[in-house]
């Protein structure tokens, strides 16, 4: 890719982060994503837009607030480095894949919503509904107005196609959650992570739900295990799953089709 271009999109990347990060900050507080602007989280004053600038300000003002000097916490450089990176990555991958513009405004949209939903669940151990409904909202508007997405060639095999998706990626973790609770006696899994995985069959279909919930669940309980090892997790203490289901969401859009045919291959080679 061209270096002005990756420049470009880094830095409207990281207005969008930007943008994320006011969603995380306010969604779970149940505030209004549309005003007031943004302000200090100790004094309340408004930012000046001057000391808004992504990743810059952070820098310039040594992270700390320009009136009380009191800390800028550093999840909001590093939200917007997020979301910048993760938009090079996508983009890089659709310019080489010849991904249709529509397409890639898709994966775009659904890589900010995981942002949103990694850092709001790591911190609140809550997935907001106002992401994963809104998901299957614009699922169902692109049912008609691009059934081609789902490689159907009619609205009503789209429409079927995009309801398996949403049933094998809500359904199967659905159960996953219910064998848990049986085996450990309690609440193993939120309804949010359910609704976030139907969301992503619901946009990307089944297959990468269900590889999603698997790499999720792999990678989930390697994690778990080395923070228990290292003593930073208690036995019992709870990890919010929805960063780890976004995480494999994002590794199976980006290169799902490379790793099925590794997996394929494996099979194939372990039948000889
Ligand atoms: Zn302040």
């Amino acid at each position: 890719m061209m270096i002005p271009t990756s420049i470009f999109i880094f830095i409207l990347a990281a207005c969008i982060g930007s943008f994320l990060n006011v969603c995380v900050y306010r969604l779970p507080r149940g505030r209004s994503l549309w005003g007031p602007r943004s302000f200090c989280p100790h004094c309340s004053r408004t930012i000046p837009w001057y000391d808004n600038v992504p990743i810059l300000s952070f820098i310039i003002l040594w992270g700390r607030c320009r009136f009380c000097e009191k800390e800028i916490s550093l999840r909001y450089p590093l939200g917007e480095c997020l979301s910048a990176f993760l938009t090079l990555m996508v983009w890089n991958h659709a310019i080489q894949a010849d991904l249709h513009w529509t397409e890639i405004s898709i994966r775009l949209l659904l890589t900010y919503a995981l942002i949103v939903v990694t850092l709001i669940d790591l911190e609140f151990y809550i997935i907001p509904d106002e992401i994963t409904y809104g998901g299957l909202v614009v699922s169902f508007f692109l049912v008609f107005v691009m059934p081609g997405h789902w490689h159907a060639v009619s609205r009503v095999s789209a429409l079927l196609r995009m309801l398996l998706g949403l049933l094998a990626g809500g359904g199967s973790l659905f159960l996953v959650g219910e064998v848990a609770k049986f085996l450990m006696k309690k609440e193993a899994m939120g309804l949010g992570d359910v609704k976030l995985m139907a969301m992503v069959g619901a946009l990307l279909g089944w297959k990468t739900a269900l590889f999603s919930i698997m790499m999720a669940s792999i990678i989930g309980s390697v994690v778990g295990v080395l923070f228990i090892l290292m003593k930073r997790l208690k036995m019992e203490s709870r990890i919010p799953f929805g960063p780890f289901l976004s995480l494999g969401t994002f590794i199976f859009m980006m290169w799902g089709d490379e790793i099925l045919r590794w997996y394929l291959n494996l099979l194939y080679v372990v039948r000889m």
